[in-house]
């Protein structure tokens, strides 16, 4: 598989593999009744809108190198998979009392010899099979976005008074728990109170969300900011064990993908901040007046520059060179 193709469809029912689920970016196979194989593939998600609709709705797919078609990045879903796991190696000794559905990023060796291996290589994660909370554990450290926006109109975040005289992108004195309601597929997630995330969930199982979600947060911010890059805010996701009633970190984390990563050397309170990934690509949707528009395909540039930017917070991030071959 030449490296530059963008891999954004996986399949592997002729290989005896159920497909679950099928995200905006992952597509999600049963292993067996308790373990599931989490793929992400080079799919890219922009502005919330449908760029091209086929199956998935809201982001851009299928790549058809031939066709001079560009609608994914090359390497992308390798890239969140592996920051992903290094992300659970870190959790895991912060957080040892913490339980996350990550088990490993090895393929197992019995599985049947047809797989397309290559594909699956360094994208995939096997991880425990759970129950998904029906939330959205957003944690904020700085005021920006749908916060700011909230902030401006009534002086709360989230419905959660906020002080005064705050300005845009601001680092904020505590960072917050500020969740959101985890929409269907082509749906918009709603920011809530906390309030009303304890209703959905549960007092004590809100409680373990949201100080497992802080403790995170302030620990990742931390070791970022060492390495130049600011984590204004992120979305866990958490499972449920039905049997024991703990809550397990889930989902991918702290990737750019699922974060606001700002570059630090560049960060200047009062305005917004450039996006460190996805800057390229919405600008360009943006000039070309393709914001919103179907089958979109990005030019070359726009898929060599947003790689650049992905690899670039990868290798800060995780303080090595980024390869493909991890
Ligand atoms: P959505 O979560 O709304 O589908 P998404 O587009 O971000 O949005 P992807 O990241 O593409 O989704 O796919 C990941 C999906 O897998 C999510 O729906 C997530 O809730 C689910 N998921 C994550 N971890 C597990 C797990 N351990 N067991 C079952 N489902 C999981
Ligand atoms: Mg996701």
């Amino acid at each position: 598989m030449a490296s530059s193709t963008a891999i954004t469809k996986i399949d592997l029912g002729a290989d005896g593999f159920k497909k679950i689920a099928s995200g905006k970016v992952r597509e999600i196979f049963e292993i067996d009744s308790q373990t599931l194989l989490f793929v992400a593939t080079d799919r890219i998600s922009a502005y919330d809108v449908i760029l091209d609709n086929e199956q998935f709705g809201g982001f851009l797919e299928v790549a058809n190198p031939q066709n001079g078609d560009h609608q994914g990045i090359p390497q992308k879903g390798a890239l969140l998979t592996q920051l992903s796991a290094h992300w659970f190696k870190r959790i895991a000794s912060w957080l040892p009392d913490l339980r996350t559905h990550f088990l490993s990023t090895t393929l197992p060796p019995d599985l049947p010899t047809s797989l397309p291996f290559q594909q699956l290589q360094n994208r995939s994660m096997l991880v425990d099979r759970l129950r998904i909370l029906p939330l959205e554990s957003i944690v904020r450290g700085y005021i920006t976005g749908s916060a700011w926006a909230e902030y401006i109109k009534s002086g709360t975040v989230h419905g959660i008074p906020m002080p005064k005289g705050l300005r845009e992108s601001e680092r904020l004195e505590k960072p917050i728990w500020t969740p959101s309601t985890k929409a269907e597929v082509g749906g918009k997630d709603e920011n809530i109170s906390p309030d009303a995330a304890r209703e959905l969930i549960g007092e004590a199982v809100a409680r373990r969300v949201e100080e497992a979600s802080l403790a995170i947060y302030e620990k990742a911010h931390a070791y970022a900011a060492e390495r130049g890059i600011i984590i204004a805010d992120t979305k866990f996701e958490f499972g449920g064990d039905v049997e024991t009633g703990e809550v397990v970190l889930v989902d991918e984390v702290l990737t750019p993908d699922s974060s606001r990563f700002w570059p630090a050397d560049q960060y200047e309170v009062g305005r917004s901040q450039v996006s460190y990934d996805k800057q390229y690509l919405r600008d360009w949707l943006t000039s070309s007046g393709l914001k919103g528009k179907e089958g979109v395909n990005m030019p070359e540039e726009v898929v060599a520059e947003t790689g650049k930017k992905y690899r670039e917070a990868y290798e800060k991030l995780t303080d090595s060179k980024w390869s493909n071959t991890a």
